[in-house]
């Protein structure tokens, strides 16, 4: 089996490097000269043919060399198909030649050539995970681990796959010296620092995207033929098909590419994945092939508004810009609900949480926590919890754990020593100062337990992302779009469908060529699966209206 380091820097053959010519042009590179550096974006991508190009970073400080690429082998990590700003420099260190390949080559390359294309792609997704392992220390973020600000830009930092080190106010020595440094009283806190030293205060996702060269620069003057709203399974998804299949698509989301998806611990049941796959790496993986492809991910992106001019849609944001477009995608899914216990707010982020993924799982590690609710994603967070925690109580409503839970996650966590399943019960209170630190159950005996739990994961039901729709579509009783036959009669009379002369389609909203896929759909499986048919289903869709238009 081949080595991580194998992988992420393999050796193209004779072969690869005819294939690669054809989309490229060979230039002779002189000792000394830049590649690309650190920050630049849309950088090219070369095949080393005679000479030495180093790979080198500074976030130390100091210059560190990542590696030395010989002849046949080749530059770039993952952001040379997302299009963000480069992380590392790339310097000539034994002149030679070069073949040089634009961003837009390589995406064609990836497209066209599927073998050479697994190569690449798998070698860049491994230089990340080596970069990141190497002790690449990215932007600083300082805060307390207790502070929900703190936890959401930690959050965006580590599902966009942006490397940063933490540090963490309430242990770590080094807190205090940094914000002596640059000044800052502990009340400004978290500050996230650039790589450049930039300093930004308790900073928003989009300033923080803005900051790494995340934010991609848009033409708000196109006319695009899909906008996609939300880059979870079901957007993603779409963002595929269309791009794949000619259509001028961009895909927004207010905070990174996977959805929820993105924060599952672990998914076991999408097809084709015997062993599970971890979310976090599905959205990677998803990511990059819609990238691939051609679509552009714009993230983070909050899409505030949605409303019709003529035959065009707009899609507005919450900076006030917009962009114009045939059809759209809602694709902005739902998040789960929260349990009315007060103070519950106070420790989001700080003890309460809405996912189980590494990061709250290592803040759990060896403590107690509790689990609220008896659906899969309860389940599965109890499975994974368990690893990491001393004692994960599971609080349900209901006499019977399979009743919504999948049988296989039942016989899991009954087999599970540190799992206490509280039936009957419920959670009445939190408690804790900055921090959660313990809460209680009540049982059905009318006893009350106190638990000195330093993690409370509620998996309850869930609110649709659909406020930005309100007033321009129909949506049902809970708030989730209503789309092809669940549509009242009285929603199609409006001018907009006489102007088609045609009834919905399947995933059609109340507004021709306004789609809704996955998760934010009423009626839609909330699946990961279900999502991700959806998603592609409705490029079909959208072909049907553009060619009506
Ligand atoms: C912890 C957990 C575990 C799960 N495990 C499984 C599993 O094992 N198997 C399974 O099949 N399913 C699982 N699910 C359910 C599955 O993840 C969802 O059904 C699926 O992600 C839905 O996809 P979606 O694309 O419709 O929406 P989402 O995944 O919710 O994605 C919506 C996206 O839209 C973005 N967005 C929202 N509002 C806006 C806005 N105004 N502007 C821009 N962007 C916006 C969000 O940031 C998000 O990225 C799990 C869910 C969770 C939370």
């Amino acid at each position: 089996m081949a080595t991580d380091i194998e992988i992420a820097f393999p050796s193209l053959s004779a072969n690869d490097i005819s294939a690669l010519r054809k989309f490229g042009s060979e230039i002779p590179v002189a000792e000394g000269r830049m590649l690309f550096a650190e920050g630049d974006r849309d950088f090219c991508f070369f095949v080393i043919l005679e000479g030495e190009v180093e790979i080198y970073e500074t976030s130390r400080g100091q210059p560190h060399r990542v590696v030395i690429h010989g002849a046949g082998e080749f530059t770039g990590d993952v952001d040379m198909l997302s299009g963000r700003a480069a992380l590392v420099n790339a310097k000539v260190v034994k002149p030679g030649r070069v073949i040089s390949l634009s961003a837009d080559a390589l995406r064609q390359v990836v497209g066209e050539l599927p073998e050479l294309s697994e190569k690449l792609l798998k070698a860049f997704l491994m230089r990340r995970a080596l970069l990141v392992k190497s002790g690449f220390e990215g932007m600083r973020i300082i805060g307390s681990r207790f502070n929900p600000d703190a936890h959401r830009i930690r959050d965006f930092a580590n599902r966009n796959a942006i490397p940063y080190t933490w540090i963490d106010l309430e242990v770590d020595p080094q807190a205090e010296s940094v914000l002596r440094e640059f000044g800052i009283p502990a009340s400004d806190t978290p500050v996230v620092i650039g790589p450049e030293g930039q300093l930004l205060k308790k900073p928003s996702n989009a300033a923080v995207g803005e900051m790494i060269g995340l934010t991609a620069h848009l033409d708000r003057s196109e006319i695009y033929d899909f906008v996609v709203v939300g880059a979870g399974p079901a957007g993603l998804a779409a963002a595929v098909y269309a791009a794949s299949e000619g259509l001028r698509v961009q895909t927004f989301d207010s905070v990174a590419g996977g959805g929820q998806a993105g924060t599952s611990s672990r998914i076991e049941n999408y097809l084709g994945f015997p062993t599970g796959i971890s979310g976090a790496e599905l959205a990677i993986n998803a990511m990059l092939q819609a990238q691939k492809f051609g679509a552009h991910i714009t993230v983070p992106a909050n899409v505030t508004r949605l409303r019709a001019e003529g035959g065009d849609r707009i899609v507005e944001f919450d900076d006030g810009t917009s962009v114009r477009c045939r059809c759209v995608l809602v694709a902005t899914g739902m998040e789960y609900r929260r349990i009315d216990v007060d103070r519950l707010q106070e420790f989001e982020g700080a003890g309460v949480y809405y996912a189980a993924t590494e990061m709250e799982a290592r803040l759990c590690g060896g403590e107690e926590v509790v689990v609220v609710g008896g659906g899969n994603s309860a389940g599965q967070a109890t499975v994974y919890l368990s690893k990491y925690a001393r004692k994960v109580h599971v609080v349900i409503r209901g006499t019977d754990l399979g009743k919504s839970m999948s049988r296989y996650l039942v016989e899991r966590i009954e087999t599970l020593p540190n799992v206490i399943i509280h039936r009957e019960s419920h959670v009445v209170s939190v408690d804790g100062d900055r921090r959660l630190q313990s809460l209680q159950i009540a049982k059905p005996s009318g006893e009350t337990l106190t638990v000195a739990a330093t993690g409370l994961f509620i998996f309850i039901g869930a609110v649709p992302h659909t406020d930005w729709l309100k007033g321009c579509l129909q949506l049902d009783k809970k708030g989730f779009v209503l789309t092809g036959q669940s549509l009242p009669p009285e929603s199609l009379q409006s001018s907009s469908w006489k102007s088609v002369a045609r009834a919905p389609m399947f995933l059609e909203t109340s507004l021709p060529g306004v789609f809704a896929a996955g998760d934010a759909r009423s009626g839609s499986v909330k699946r990961v699966a279900s999502a991700v048919g959806e998603g592609s289903m409705s490029v079909s869709f959208v072909h049907a209206h553009i060619g009506k238009l």
